[in-house]
């Protein structure tokens, strides 16, 4: 078959507010030169300002946006975001073992910075049960890491212990953002490979608002240079780079946590 234009797909929920969720991944696919895709779960009305409403989609659409998908494209990554619920996690756990779109990168969106639940407390279990051992690398805050894990996170090397903790549930790679530690001033985020080699990938801390959608930035950027090819160490440390970079200089949109600088 001849080679086509690089492809990646992003399985997650819409943000009206155009900051986070599907559109930051479109955004980004598409700056890194990655034809994107899309599965869209759930719809939520928001702006900068907050979560006001969340609709997850029937499983039925779901389905058949896989199924179009996987008629036509040759999708070579892909990631999953906002899943809303255990039906919905169930349904895209389903469609990927029966098609094959590359490598996932899987960042589990549990909460929205000002505290909207983008994933039910009961869906946590089905997360890390169901879909992380069929993830290439996932992609968790320190709460989220906090929920998979069980574990509590308050030093570096917890952040170690529940990166080991996460590969031993069956996901191959995992990056850990550590961007919650309070007085700190840098972010460190713990890298561990499947190979088992480890490093910490760190950055200046920029006191800022315009962080909304820095996750989903972060795996999305991943998830497109695993299309085009990329090793997992490659994809991590430039997507690390490309989040840094769209952080430092916010842009005014809005009147609360502002969208990132895609420009940058
Ligand atoms: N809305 C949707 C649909 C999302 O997927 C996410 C994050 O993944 C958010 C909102 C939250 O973004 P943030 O926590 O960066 O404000």
């Amino acid at each position: 078959m001849v080679d086509q234009f690089p492809q990646a797909l992003s399985i997650a929920g819409s943000d009206s507010g155009g900051g986070a969720g599907m559109q930051a991944d479109l955004k980004t696919i598409q700056e890194r030169h990655v034809f994107a895709t899309t599965v869209l779960v759930a719809i939520t009305a928001q702006n900068t300002l907050g979560v006001k409403d969340a609709f997850p989609l029937p499983t039925k659409i779901i389905d058949e946006q896989f199924a179009a998908l996987d008629e036509d494209l040759q999708i070579k990554a892909c990631k999953t975001g906002m899943l809303a619920d255990v039906t919905r996690v169930k349904a895209v756990v389903a469609n990927l073992k029966k098609y094959d779109f590359g490598p996932l990168t899987l960042d589990p969106v549990m909460i929205a910075k000002g505290g909207a639940p983008l994933l039910s407390e009961d869906a946590v279990i089905v997360v890390r049960d169901e879909l992380l051992p069929l993830a290439t690398i996932v992609t968790p805050n320190l709460p989220e890491a906090e929920k998979l894990t069980g574990q509590t996170i308050n030093t570096t090397d917890d952040m170690q212990m529940a990166a080991k903790k996460l590969q031993n549930m069956g996901v191959q790679n995992v990056i850990i953002k550590g961007g919650h530690f309070e007085n700190d001033n840098q972010s460190s985020d713990f890298v561990l490979l499947s190979n088992g080699r480890s490093f910490w990938l760190s950055a200046p801390r920029v006191n800022t608002a315009n962080t909304h959608g820095t996750g989903d930035t972060l795996s999305a950027c991943i998830t497109a240079e695993l299309a085009k090819g990329n090793s997992v160490e490659q994809a991590i440390k430039i997507s690390k780079q490309f989040v840094d970079a769209t952080i430092r200089d916010g842009i005014k949109v809005g009147h609360g946590h502002g969208p990132l600088n895609h420009w940058a």
